[in-house]
């Protein structure tokens, strides 16, 4: 038997520990999807205050160690805990991790860094910790293949291993004013100096581009997206020339937790064979965001990051418009100011047709997905996306725009009619997402037999690990095996 290859999956936030987004559901599931007998996954993760008490209490201390990051010297604790299988670490810095917000604090530049640092520097420390591939995710662990080749390429124990670096957001790059090369990073006169240069600033996703072996997206369609100027966030020359090393991977939702046959955070348990029961649900969500009660009206949900990425501009141009017809709308989300405002201004404009619930609540978001009739994601580009996975998977009939992972992931009634899973359109406009709305709810009045087709579609898609996890795992091989 071939010699079980070692993965370190490192991320900055991984579910059930803390997740702020589709990152967080990735790294909480894609581990435990890949880990058997053929490949050991461990999970690398910064010991964020954010973590619940509960975990921090079996977490076991595993040593010490510093970590030099430029003139710096780091104090590094590592932690470890097993759960459901999969070893975790957790690097410790109360410095850089005590801190009130997972991402967007002054010095993010530095906390990332070091913590791209102490993944390699942890492998000195911890015997068994031998991996043939360390798995980067997003602009937080991009520096790592950098300071791979950088720093610690001579040493034998990292000669042989490889960097896939997978993109779940091209938005956030980490660029940074080129000064901290030197002073932060610890690069300056290196070869990688040049690399990471962006113009004027330093650009850390472009590191990692650059030095990974293998660059992946979470769908193929975001991967072709991710090569033109209108996605590819000006980097999409530098996509084009890596081509040959860049492809997307469908993410998958954990089947087994978001399951409304078995969800204990849903009021009335449901399933492909007992869908009436769903109503429930409604009535419930009803209620509880003070709208009417009422089985005789389409209710439609968004659960979303509040930002121009989502289509938050579309959504709350036609919040009034919506408001005209005979519709529900319930918005669980938080983000920038302007749109939660607008929002909020809506929901008390027009309290009979329209909830909002601006919190982070993913509890609350499972009464959303099973409460709901419809669910509108209408982003301007989507990397691959979860919740309409997630919505389909409670027979809520997704609207999602035709880009990126969305396109991948949800059938459209126009293209696909009764082998539809959902409603799709083209255009980034408001027009195109009103027009499809207006079919929506033209088919939940009119062709009950064609919605609760198109809700079993949904329901009966595969969309857990299972498959993509054979990709990863190919891929793995392929990088492994193939040197
Ligand atoms: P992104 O990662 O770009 O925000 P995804 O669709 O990939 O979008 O993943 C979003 C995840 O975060 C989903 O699991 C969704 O249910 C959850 N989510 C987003 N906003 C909220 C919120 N306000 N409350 C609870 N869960 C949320």
């Amino acid at each position: 038997m071939a010699k079980r290859k070692q993965i370190l999956f490192a991320a900055f936030e991984a579910a059930p520990f803390v997740k702020t987004g589709g990152l967080g559901d990735v790294a909480g599931s894609l581990p435990g999807a890949v880990n058997s007998p053929e490949y050991d996954v461990r999970v690398i993760l910064p010991l964020l205050s954010a973590i619940p008490e509960e975990y921090k209490a079996k977490m076991k201390f595993v040593t010490e160690y510093s970590v030099p990051l430029g003139w710096r010297q780091s104090y590094c604790g590592l932690f470890r805990m097993r759960k459901s299988g999969i070893t975790y670490y957790f690097i410790d810095n109360e410095y850089y991790f005590k801190r009130d917000n997972v991402y967007g604090e002054f010095d993010d530049a530095e906390r990332i860094a070091f913590f791209s640092k102490a993944i390699l520097e942890t492998i000195l420390h911890v015997d068994t910790l031998r991996p043939d591939i360390i798995h980067c995710n997003d602009w937080h662990t991009a520096l790592t293949p950098v300071f791979l080749h950088e720093h610690f390429i001579s040493n034998e124990l990292f000669r042989n291993i490889k960097v896939v670096f997978t993109i779940h957001n091209l938005k956030f790059q980490g660029k940074y004013d080129k000064n901290i090369i030197g002073d932060v990073l610890g690069l300056q006169g290196t070869p990688a100096e040049n690399q990471l240069l962006d113009g004027d600033a330093v650009n850390f996703l472009k590191g990692a581009v650059i030095y990974s072996d293998a660059v992946t997206t979470v769908s193929p369609t975001y991967a072709e997206n991710i090569c033109t100027p209108e996605y590819g966030e000006g980097l999409e020359e530098l996509f084009k020339s890596v081509r040959y090393k860049l492809s997307g991977i469908v993410n998958g939702i954990d089947s087994r937790d978001f399951d409304p046959k078995t969800d204990k955070g849903i009021v009335q348990k449901y399933s492909l064979d007992t869908i009436e029961k769903k109503q429930k649900n409604k009535a419930a969500l009803q209620e509880e965001l003070g709208l009417p009660v009422n089985p005789d009206v389409p209710l439609f949900a968004m659960v979303t990051r509040m930002t121009a990425q989502k289509g938050m501009d579309l959504v709350t141009y036609l919040l009034p418009q919506m408001a005209e017809r005979d519709m529900q709308i319930a918005i669980l989300g938080t983000g920038d100011k302007d749109y939660e405002d607008e929002v909020r201004l809506a929901a008390k404009v027009y309290p009979e047709k329209i909830s909002a619930r601006i919190m982070f609540d993913e509890k609350l978001s499972r009464r959303f997905y099973a409460g709901a009739d419809c669910f509108i994601m209408p982003s301007i580009f989507e990397p691959c996306g979860l919740a309409q996975m997630i919505s389909m998977r409670y027979g809520t009939l997704p609207i999602v725009r035709k880009t990126g992972g969305l396109m991948d992931t949800v059938d459209g009634y126009w293209d696909y009619g009764e082998n539809a899973t959902g409603f799709s359109f083209n255009d980034p406009d408001a027009n195109g997402l009103r027009v499809t709305i207006d079919q929506a709810i033209t088919m939940w009045y009119n062709d009950h037999e064609m919605w609760n087709r198109l809700q079993r579609n949904g329901m009966m898609k595969d969309f857990s690990w299972s498959k993509s996890a054979e990709v990863y795992k190919r891929l793995y091989d392929d990088m492994v095996d193939g040197k």
